[in-house]
């Protein structure tokens, strides 16, 4: 059993500041993605948790006991590093079973437990031979192997696929949810990709500047995005965001600007005469000649069963995944319709989503 629970995570190097009140609580046998661009604060915070950097303020609770101010080493965490950090005048049987060695562990139990990791990662062969004519794949595994010998109570990746070709990473991407599927320990994760984020994580926490914008399922994140930045980094294309200027007149589901009309779904608060931005996924974007949302045929992007169309709007520009069949031709004026229920509705000014 290990669940994390984050409380007010506060990190400042010399007054910069690198993470700023993250409150988040990773479930046990979670696999918990930390996901954002370079810089936003995701080692760092990760650091944190294993007890390699010490907190400005904030806790850290490990199954409820506070262990904020314990060494990397009473916390019984694993890390797996980008760099496969493995000793290259070692065979992979003893870089494996290092961790476990360097404890005094019986050589009979070091290797009952290596050839089981082995096994469990399928380089049972492997074995016997050194690790510098390995594969990056197999070396990674090695990496792994290294890791969950010590069966940890958690593992900690800092983009552990990183150095591998984008074939490779496919590959490994799929072994690691497998590997958690079968092991199901608490795994925190940090990527700056969210194709890997998306399809690894349980739970993906969204980090930019320092702050977590939201964390949930990542289908909640995909779906409703909480703000303008996680509707922006997360989906490829990303979600349409259009800009609407004063003279809002929300009625019961629909805002009306201008000549548009668009239906949105009816938000909790009230959202009269602000500057609002409507986000929308290109699959809910479709032609329509009686929309009154009008734009300009741009660009189109051929994908094989779908294309990408590009339509210039005076309130942005905007994608829409349409079936690869639909003619369009560039310079062409058509109308825009979106699923009124799939239209996410934020403040202009704060970038906020209201809900
Ligand atoms: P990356 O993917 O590039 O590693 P990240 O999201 O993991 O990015 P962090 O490594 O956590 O980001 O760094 C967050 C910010 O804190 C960065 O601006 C970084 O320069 C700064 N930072 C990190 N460690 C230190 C340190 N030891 N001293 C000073 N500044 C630091």
């Amino acid at each position: 059993m290990a669940e994390i629970r984050v409380e007010h995570l506060h990190k400042a190097f010399h007054g910069f500041v690198a993470v700023q009140n993250s409150n988040f609580v990773i479930e046990d046998r979670t696999f918990f993605v930390m996901l954002g661009p370079s810089g936003c604060g995701k080692t760092t915070t990760l650091r944190m948790i294993a007890g390699l950097e010490l907190p400005t303020s904030g806790r850290i609770l490990l199954d409820g006991a506070d262990v904020t101010f314990k060494r990397a080493s009473e916390r019984d965490i694993a890390f797996v590093f980008q760099l496969f950090a493995l000793y290259p005048h070692m065979n992979v049987r003893r870089n494996i079973g290092f961790p476990l060695v360097s404890t005094g562990m019986k050589r009979a139990e070091v290797k009952a437990r290596v050839e089981e990791a082995a096994r469990i990662l399928r380089i049972t062969d492997l074995l016997d031979r050194p690790v510098s004519g390995l594969s990056s794949g197999d070396r990674q595994r090695v990496a792994l192997g290294r890791a969950i010998v010590r069966r940890p109570m958690a593992f900690m990746m800092d983009e552990p696929l990183g150095a591998l070709d984008s074939e490779m990473r496919d590959v490994m991407c799929g072994e690691l949810r497998g590997l958690h599927d079968r092991l199901k320990a608490t795994t925190v994760y940090v990527t700056h990709d969210q194709t890997e984020a998306m399809s690894l994580g349980d739970k993906i926490a969204v980090m930019s500047h320092g702050v977590i914008e939201q964390w949930g399922t990542p289908r909640e994140v995909y779906d409703r995005p909480a703000s303008v930045f996680v509707a922006d980094f997360i989906g490829s294309p990303p979600m349409n965001l259009l800009t609407f200027h004063d003279g809002l007149q929300p009625g019961r589901g629909s805002v009306r600007v201008g000549e548009a009309d668009i239906g949105i779904p009816a938000p909790r608060e009230a959202v009269t005469k602000r500057d609002l931005i409507l986000g929308v996924r290109p699959e809910h974007v479709r032609l329509s000649d009686a929309a009154r949302l009008r734009g300009e045929v741009f660009g189109t992007e051929y994908l094989g069963t779908t294309q990408i169309v590009t339509v210039t709007t005076p309130h942005g520009v905007t994608r829409a995944r349409l079936a690869a069949n639909v003619k369009v031709s560039i310079g062409e004026a058509v109308g825009l319709e979106f699923r009124p229920d799939r239209i996410s509705v934020f403040d202009a000014a704060s970038g906020q989503a209201i809900r």
